[in-house]
């Protein structure tokens, strides 16, 4: 028998769901992304210069003594093989996805670990399963974590990967991310505005007229980069980038034939 039970979570929010089944049902996202088709998997042991490198801005983050749920939640890192998408998402328990297209696309080691920062924040503060919980109820929800609707999972699977409509974040959520985002990254060798230059690059494309997949899962661009300049500027933490972090390597070893 399983007991769902209402509590505060040590972020302070109220969620019925417990941590362990945000790690289970972040197992079960995980494993139905293993088996779709559509979605390619970089494989770590081809590509150890590519996982070492996002390997390391993760424990940065995880060390920066701001995440809540270090040591509950998996961090498990992949990368997805597609050049065409500009995205990263983290599933709930903190299994985190980034696509080479993002990775080839942002211009510092700075710029990935902010939105690192930003995908591991959503898992760390449960947002997604906050937003989930809503739209699904906690017994559908509990049911899908403990595999017993695959149904229902593939659907929150197609979401937490940006297909389909995507999983819509509310702005406060974001804003929260944004600054966590910036909290982790002032304990890290990062600018801790590094998710800052991600949308102005982006603000930039999309003038060019680019299509920004990010912005279309996380809405309301307006006034994000003020927002995580303003938080850096709150904190006084560096926004120098750092230096000989290898990134323009990490990008020529994704274009290597595997
Ligand atoms: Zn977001």
């Amino acid at each position: 028998m399983v007991f769902a039970f209402v509590a505060c979570d040590k972020n302070d929010n109220f969620v019925v769901f417990s941590t362990e089944n945000d790690v289970q049902l972040g197992l079960q996202v995980k494993d139905e992304i293993a088996k779709d088709a559509s979605i390619k998997i970089l494989p770590a042991a081809q590509y150890p210069e590519v996982y070492n490198f996002l390997y390391h801005i993760r424990d940065g983050i995880l060390n920066s003594g701001k995440v809540a749920y270090k040591d509950e939640f998996a961090w498990e890192v992949y990368v997805i093989d597609d050049d065409k998408t500009l995205n990263a998402f983290a599933t709930p328990g903190g299994y985190i996805y980034v696509y080479t297209g993002l990775i080839k696309y942002l211009d510092n080691a700075d710029d990935l670990a902010g939105v690192m920062g930003h995908e591991m924040a959503h898992a760390d503060l449960r947002h997604t399963v906050r937003t989930l919980q809503k739209t699904y109820g906690v017994s559908v929800l509990l049911s899908v974590a403990l595999g017993k609707d695959p149904g229902t999972l593939g659907q929150i699977a197609a979401q937490i990967a940006g297909q389909l409509a995507g999983l819509k974040f509310s702005r406060e959520y974001e804003t929260e991310a944004d600054e966590h985002s910036v909290d982790y990254l002032a304990q890290t060798e990062y600018a801790c505005n590094g998710a800052a230059h991600f949308f102005e690059k982006l603000t930039a494309s999309e003038q060019a007229g680019q299509p920004p997949e990010f912005l279309s899962t996380h809405p309301n661009p307006e006034n994000r980069i003020e927002n995580i300049n303003a938080k850096a500027a709150s904190l006084g933490c560096d926004t120098s980038l750092a230096t000989n972090t290898g990134y323009d390597a990490v990008k020529a070893s994704l274009n290597k034939s595997s």
